[in-house]
């Protein structure tokens, strides 16, 4: 999909953002509170069965959730539950429609990241609500999410809801790390139960899609792209040495001043249509000297001083450029001898388009030091020279049949709302999708205070009206992508 018909959709984006202006109560914004009872129940139940890698089970919370799909009268046969491994299966339901359109996946993962009692205010594996919030392992990420896509099924096979097209829910395992991530496998062993025009994805950004001041939502990010995930090891060894003779070569100052220089270096600016989106109906919601920095960065040539304001935001410096940080630093051997060995990891995002190797080649001749190795670390830890070829998937396109039900369903339920294009700083299974040929979208209608994510840390929680408020947007927004 071209240029200008993005333009299209980023022109009809901001012009609807001035129409909302003035909110109508919406009719239809009810509570359905069987539909949230159902909502919390789900909830509680996958919560409550442990899903980290260690020593949890995902085709547990596969089978638990299996079971009620097919108590509400999914046949057998389109409730399945599969894996390459006991402890690693996946559950692919299909709620059919009239067939007038191709297919809908919804793709939500299981599995957590680990989680140990005693770093916990509360235990980790119970759903407990307190002060009007959910706590518990995956509350944000992304068990509320899980449970609020299968409570949509539920309700639409409940009410004889009449889909124009199939909807397909894959809840997989793995997404976190592990043997086994459950998308791959889907894609790689039974692309035919996960075919579809367009996949929604809701861990779009680690669950959600707005980002809340004081719960009060700022704005809903529809992600459309993500960086791509590269490690590569920096290494300098010496024939070391008694530390009573110092020499000019070290190999810890050698490293140091590598990392220094790294860490001075900013990649070149470069937006896709997606961040250019994202930048140009931002500047629409702020004021002054932000308004003005991120429209002229829309603009060629970008204005230096511009870039450099919006750079001091890491979250805005995420979008515009790839990053490199180092992130781990070990060398030496005794107190008293100079260093044979100092070796640090420097972990980059990589913006679509450009490849692992050729980030490598580009801290090599930033560490200006042929003494640095650079070698490339994949996901399994084994080392090589070179990193590979492949590049970062380029965005997904802005699909009218997505983005406009998105607009209508925000300006109902969130009036005033902006919805922007975004792309994730970090990944997730939406890479297996795009790779596939998959159209891929992260959206999630939870909203998720800025300074209050605890997704992967301790006391991971969501608000107790934000969940509700998710579920009831997710059966809006997908009756209004699948109506007649
Ligand atoms: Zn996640």
């Amino acid at each position: 999909m071209g240029r200008p018909y993005l333009r299209f959709i980023a022109t009809a984006l901001v012009g609807t953002l001035a129409v909302q202006a003035s909110p109508a109560p919406d009719p239809d914004a009810t509570p359905a509170p069987a539909a949230d009872a159902l909502a919390h129940d789900l909830y509680r139940e996958l919560i409550e069965i442990n899903t980290t890698d260690s020593v949890g089970n995902v085709t547990a919370a596969s089978a638990a959730l299996a079971r009620r799909f097919r108590a509400a009268g999914f046949p057998p046969a389109d409730v399945l539950v599969l894996g390459p491994n006991e402890r690693k299966k996946n559950l692919v339901v299909r709620l059919h429609g009239t067939g007038k359109h191709k297919p809908v996946l919804l793709i939500g993962h299981l599995d957590v990241v680990e989680a140990r009692r005693e770093d916990w205010s509360t235990d980790p594996f119970k759903l407990v609500e307190k002060d009007g919030y959910f706590y518990g392992r995956g509350a944000l990420d992304m068990k509320a999410g899980d449970a609020i896509m299968a409570t949509t099924l539920l309700r639409m096979k409940q009410e004889g809801y009449r889909s124009s097209r199939d909807i397909v829910l894959a809840l997989t395992a793995d997404e976190e790390g592990g043997c086994c991530n459950g998308v791959e496998w889907l894609v790689r062993n039974h692309r035919e139960l996960i075919d579809a025009e367009f996949v929604l994805n809701h861990d779009g950004l680690v669950g959600y899609s707005i980002t809340s001041e004081h719960g009060v939502p700022q704005e809903f990010a529809l992600s459309a792209t993500e960086k791509m995930y590269a490690d590569y090891q920096l290494t300098v060894t010496n024939r070391g040495g008694h530390s009573s003779l110092p020499r000019a070569d070290n190999a810890i100052y050698q490293l140091a001043q590598g990392l220094l220089n790294i860490g001075h270096y900013a990649f070149p600016v470069e937006l896709n249509d997606v961040t250019r989106g994202y930048f140009e109906r931002m500047a629409a919601t702020r004021s002054g000297q932000a308004a003005a920095d991120m429209r002229a960065i829309t603009r060629s040539p970008v204005d230096p001083s511009a870039v450099a304001r919006l750079s001091r935001e890491p979250e805005l410096n995420s979008l515009l450029r790839t990053t490199c940080v180092a992130t781990r630093l070990e060398g030496g051997h005794a107190n008293n001898a100079l260093p044979q060995r100092a070796q640090a990891v420097v972990n980059c995002r990589i913006l679509p388009g450009h490849s692992k190797e050729e980030v490598r080649l580009e801290l090599v001749r930033v560490l200006d030091d042929a003494s640095i190795t650079v070698r490339y670390v994949a996901d399994d830890g084994t080392v090589t020279d070179r990193a590979p070829d492949q590049r970062a998937i380029a965005p997904s396109p802005l699909l009218p049949q997505v983005v406009k039900p998105l607009e209508s369903t925000v300006a109902a339920l969130w009036p005033g709302l902006p919805v922007v294009p975004f792309m994730n700083a970090s990944a997730t299974d939406g890479i297996y999708t795009r790779g596939a040929g998959l159209p891929t979208y992260g959206v999630a209608g939870i909203a998720v205070d800025a300074d209050d994510m605890h997704a992967h840390g301790r006391d991971e929680r969501v608000r107790v009206a934000a969940f509700y408020r998710g579920n009831e947007f997710f059966y809006r927004y997908l009756r209004a992508v699948t109506v007649q």
